[in-house]
């Protein structure tokens, strides 16, 4: 942990210069592209293409706590925790973002009785947000868990209906060997038993980030700074699919 801690610090300090270094070039440079010359900033393909929002969608809440570990944490928790991480970092970064939840609840008119349809109600919810959310990727954070302790790594998932989806995931599942050295998951296309990820049109993926049935791992996302380490993680992946080459 303490090499991971110290890689993390230094990783972080190149990060912040690397931002500030890009925003004094912004400055200064896009500045003086405004007399008369910025249709070829605009054109550039890297830039207007690329520049979306993304849309953090923490898994479960409310009443349903999703899956949870034999201490009594629920993936529900660790979820909003861990996608508010991811808030302010893209924020901090000139990122726009929508987030499906920022505290502890489905999303279901609670005026009309549902009855056993809330969680469906909630997943449709929240692809509807994605869905009115133009030019978007989809990024639903989520913790696992398997009748097996043995098993653990964060592993992402992937939309099968936008091809960026795949490219999402992998730089993601790369980015985890970071913090899990020994992390060999393969990112897997979603089927429909994964709804939001059948659905979704946009650019869609899903971090499954740890599994709250492996004790070891369990104790760890306990943690807030593991979840953090986490959050930079898929936070730092998503920057190099949005700006390639300068993250
Ligand atoms: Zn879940």
């Amino acid at each position: 942990m303490k090499t991971q801690n110290t890689f993390f610090i230094k990783f972080t300090v190149y990060f912040l210069i690397i931002s500030v270094l890009t925003a004094l070039f912004c400055v200064f440079v896009c500045g003086s592209m405004k007399n008369g010359t910025s249709d070829v900033f605009e054109d550039d393909p890297k830039t207007a293409d690329k520049m979306l929002t993304v849309v953090i969608d923490a898994g479960h809440g409310g009443e349903d706590g999703g899956a949870s570990s034999a201490a009594g944490l629920y993936e529900k928790d660790v979820n909003l925790d861990i996608s508010m991480m991811l808030y302010d970092m893209f924020t901090a970064n000139g990122v726009n973002v929508v987030m499906t939840r920022t505290d502890d609840r489905l999303l279901y008119n609670r005026n009309i009785d549902f009855k056993g349809r809330k969680k469906m109600l909630d997943l449709a919810a929240r692809l509807s947000i994605a869905e009115k959310t133009p030019d978007s990727i989809f990024l639903s954070i989520h913790m696992n868990a398997f009748t097996d302790p043995r098993y653990d790594g964060l592993q992402v998932w992937y939309s099968p209906n936008n091809e960026e989806s795949e490219k999402i995931a992998k730089l993601i599942q790369d980015g985890a060997k970071i913090l899990q050295s020994e992390n060999n998951r393969k990112i897997k296309k979603a089927g429909s038993n994964i709804y939001l990820l059948h659905r979704s049109d946009s650019p869609s993926v899903l971090v499954e980030c740890g599994f709250l049935s492996n004790p070891a791992e369990a104790e760890k996302l306990e943690n807030r700074e593991y979840r953090r380490q986490i959050a930079f993680v898929i936070f730092n992946s998503v920057m190099e699919y949005l700006t390639p080459g300068e993250s």
